[in-house]
């Protein structure tokens, strides 16, 4: 039995045990739709016969994001997750290697080095900002991967670097998985260059990262070869009907990002100089502060390599942020003392 050479340098994505922790560690909401969806869902859900597949190209969910984003629907392709979107899109294009921006989403290298393309990662500038270099690296890669805001640092990268960056014209997914939290997208650019690609989720703002669903924009060349290579059935009923009713419910995503900026800002306010400006809806602090908190009761994500020294916290509901600044303070403190 041969395995794939790519498995024997890999590791597992993996996470902690949760039970009795307050998880600040994952970027989700903190909170659950409203009850009366969920009922209103499962009205629905009531007269659907699971013995049968779902819809294979989750039509009315695509429908449903063409009336309320202005795109035509043969510009959107849906799936468990823009997890799964990444995975597709490995296998999309012809190059030997991804480009990212370090630090970044770590499940671009994930996706890329588990069908054997290697990666080239560009550090980031001292201000976590796309840094001069040279363009030619660009020319010749399979793919570009550009978070924006940017995962773990929380900032969004300058539109100018962006910019060039498509300009030559390689394939460039810009993943706009925190983009309700400012407001700014590049959703536009899908009609205007046909080597865009939009990234979306109901994971973050929408409150859905149980359900796993993420949204793909790109030119319709684009997606003709994407709908070819796509898994059939890539998103389970109950996540499409839920989608649809979370994307008629705007005011109640829209009244729970305003909370999480108001709280985000709170905290900032709390340890603004230890922490960066963050555009999306977590924080990242220069703290060697994860087993503190952990032993407190308190998850969040620490990392490796340059950013060793830090955490990411993820705004949570009130009480949590509560608990957060409390704990944070007590370490901070005691680091002092
Ligand atoms: N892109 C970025 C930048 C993310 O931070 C995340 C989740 N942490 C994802 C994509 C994945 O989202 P999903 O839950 O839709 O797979």
């Amino acid at each position: 039995m041969n395995f794939n050479r790519c498995i024997d340098d890999f590791a597992p994505y993996k996470t902690l045990k949760t039970e009795g922790k307050i998880c600040l560690n994952k970027n989700e909401s903190p909170f659950d739709i409203p009850q009366y969806i969920k009922e209103r869902v499962l009205e629905k859900i009531r007269i659907i016969p699971f013995n049968r597949y779902p819809d294979i190209d989750s039509t009315k969910l695509r429908e449903k994001v063409s009336e309320k984003m202005s795109i035509s629907e043969d510009m959107i392709i849906t799936a468990s997750g823009s997890d799964a979107l990444i995975s597709d899109i490995m296998n999309l294009f012809e190059g030997e290697y991804i480009v990212t921006f370090t630090p970044t989403f770590s499940m671009y290298s994930f996706y890329a080095r588990r069908i054997g393309l290697k990666v080239v990662e560009i550090p980031l500038d001292e201000n976590f900002d796309i840094p001069d270099f040279e363009i030619d690296i660009i020319k010749k890669a399979h793919s570009v991967f550009i978070p924006n805001p940017n995962n773990p640092t929380g900032n969004c990268l300058n539109q100018n670097r962006i910019n060039e960056i498509i300009k030559t014209g390689v394939p460039v997914i810009l993943d706009e998985a925190y983009w309700e939290f400012t407001g700014n997208t590049c959703l536009d650019y899908v009609n205007e260059y046909d080597n865009v690609i939009i990234l979306r989720t109901f994971s973050k703002a929408m409150g859905l990262s149980g359900l796993r669903i993420g949204m793909g924009f790109a030119c319709k060349n684009i997606m003709d070869k994407w709908m070819k290579i796509k898994s059939p059935y890539n998103l389970n009923v109950v996540s499409e009907y839920t989608a649809i009713e979370i994307l008629d419910n705007e005011d109640i995503v829209n009244r729970n990002i305003a909370f999480i900026k108001r709280e985000k800002n709170r905290i900032y306010e709390e340890f603004y100089d230890i922490s960066y400006q963050s555009a999306a809806n977590f924080i990242l602090m220069k703290a060697d502060a994860f087993d503190f908190l952990f032993e407190n009761g308190i998850l969040v994500q620490r990392f490796e390599r340059r950013l060793s020294d830090c955490i990411r916290m993820t705004v949570g509901n009130e009480k949590e942020n509560d608990c957060f600044i409390r704990r944070m303070k007590e370490f901070l403190k005691k680091k002092m003392s």
